[in-house]
């Protein structure tokens, strides 16, 4: 199976469900920069510091910031051997895809398959609505959204162009969906 994977999506799309579900049935190392940046806001670093009040504004936080983050997690992992990963939420736009295509040419890693989570908007607000995390009230999660158009949404067509985009109906249950990601990555 595939072993080096991005997950795309709006948010709400479910991909930090799939994705950790998938990293641990694969053993992959799952990074998520949304989980890492929200547990150095709760451990009040001065990273999480800088990142709470634009995480809560909806906006993006710095793409050296996040860099950072990344970068130093794939690279201890390649130091610790090697192995599978899956980046959840990350690159956010083409600034980070290009930067993340730089630091993998140094560590000699490819990614093998973007897999891109959609799904109506309607049923985006409704979910980011129920889960009521403190940037899901309504106006931060359309900001959310937009900022998804403008910032990400450009990544599908850089993917597509790579040969790496498989496309993921984001509908149903979350055993559906979690083996039609399965089943593309075969
Ligand atoms: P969602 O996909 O539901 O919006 P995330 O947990 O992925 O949630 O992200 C929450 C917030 O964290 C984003 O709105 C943004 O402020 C910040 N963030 C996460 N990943 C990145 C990134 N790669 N670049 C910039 N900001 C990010």
């Amino acid at each position: 199976m595939k072993q080096r994977l991005l997950f795309l999506g709006p948010p709400g799309a479910g991909k930090g469900t799939q994705a950790q579900r998938l990293a641990e049935q694969q053993g992959l190392l799952h990074l998520s920069t949304g989980d890492l940046l929200r547990a150095e806001v709760a451990a009040g670093t001065p990273l999480g510091q800088e990142a709470e009040a634009v995480m809560a504004r909806g906006e993006l936080v710095s793409d050296a910031l996040v860099l950072a983050i990344v970068r130093s997690r794939l690279e201890q992992q390649a130091a610790a051997g090697g192995g599978g990963w899956l980046l959840d939420g990350f690159p956010r736009n083409v600034t980070q895809a290009d930067a993340l295509a730089h630091l993998l040419d140094e560590l000699g890693q490819q990614i093998e398959q973007v897999v891109l989570m959609e799904l109506d908007d309607a049923v985006l607000i409704e979910r980011l609505l129920a889960r009521g995390r403190a940037d899901d009230n309504e106006q931060v999660i359309r900001h959310r959204l937009e900022v998804y158009r403008q910032q990400t949404a450009p990544l599908i067509a850089y993917y597509q162009d790579r040969g790496l985009l498989a496309p993921v109906e984001a509908s149903g249950t979350v055993e559906a969906i979690g083996q039609r990601i399965l089943t593309l990555l075969g």
